[in-house]
């Protein structure tokens, strides 16, 4: 695997995803590709960003930060975009909000009010998924089925932020067929969101699918897949 370019690694998870769209009578634009570049080097990024990714993922602060100021928040074509996939610390949310278009893992009502302050000292209006638990997993993040519309109530008064979705992380199957209950539990989770018609907030986001099951997420409703193993190869 390692010697294919990362070109057409790129170009072939495209047309898997397009496939997996029509798959679901979905159009394929509705979904983005964040190429997960957590471990990867600065020289593979700006590989794939001459191959024409222009979203990148990574799952710490302090590890995107250097990659940041490194590739460039600007690209002389178009705007690079950085995600957070990974857990954040309260006391890190004002780097996080410096750093990065989309926080795909709110988790709480205090990390919310910080990430607020943070956003609006910068004039700034940040863009969130809340991470959703729904395994028992202890090393997961993210909050609860039952706690997850009391927090989307609690935060709608800070105006700084815009939660855009949901988004989760089911246990690891071999088998990419068995995560799609909880692919299809977050969208209905986010369909009922949007249906009791909370003030200021509308969901149109779902942050679902990795390498291993990504076209399962496409077929449940994904909006973006984080995939990092099939861009770069096994992180070491
Ligand atoms: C590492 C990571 C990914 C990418 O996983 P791959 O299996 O390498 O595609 C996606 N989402 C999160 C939250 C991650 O930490």
């Amino acid at each position: 695997m390692d010697d294919i370019p990362l070109i057409s690694r790129i170009s072939d998870l495209y047309k898997r995803m397009s496939h997996a769209a029509m798959r679901a009578g979905r159009s394929p634009e509705e979904i983005t590709l964040i190429a997960v570049s957590k471990t990867a080097s600065i020289e593979r990024i700006k590989e794939a960003i001459d191959a024409g990714q222009r979203v990148f993922g990574e799952n710490r602060v302090q590890e995107a930060q250097g990659k940041i100021a490194e590739c460039g928040m600007q690209n002389a074509e178009s705007r690079i975009e950085w995600h957070l996939i990974g857990h954040l610390q309260k006391n890190k949310a004002k780097y996080a909000v410096r750093l990065f278009d989309v926080i795909h893992s709110l988790d709480s009502r205090e990390l919310a009010e910080e990430l607020s302050r943070q956003a609006e000292k910068i004039g700034k209006v940040q863009d969130l998924l809340i991470e959703v638990k729904l395994s028992h997993e202890e090393t997961k993040h993210g909050v609860s089925e039952e706690e997850l519309v009391p927090l989307i109530e609690t935060i709608g008064d800070l105006t700084s932020l815009r939660v855009r979705g949901l988004m989760t992380m089911p246990p690891y199957f071999e088998d990419p067929d068995h995560a799609r209950p909880y692919f299809r539990r977050l969208r209905e989770l986010r369909d009922k969101i949007n249906e009791m018609r909370i003030a200021n907030c509308y969901l149109p986001d779902l942050s679902i699918g990795m390498s291993n099951d990504f076209e399962v997420a496409i077929e449940e409703g994904s909006t973006m897949v984080r995939v990092g193993t099939a861009i770069f190869g096994e992180r070491r």
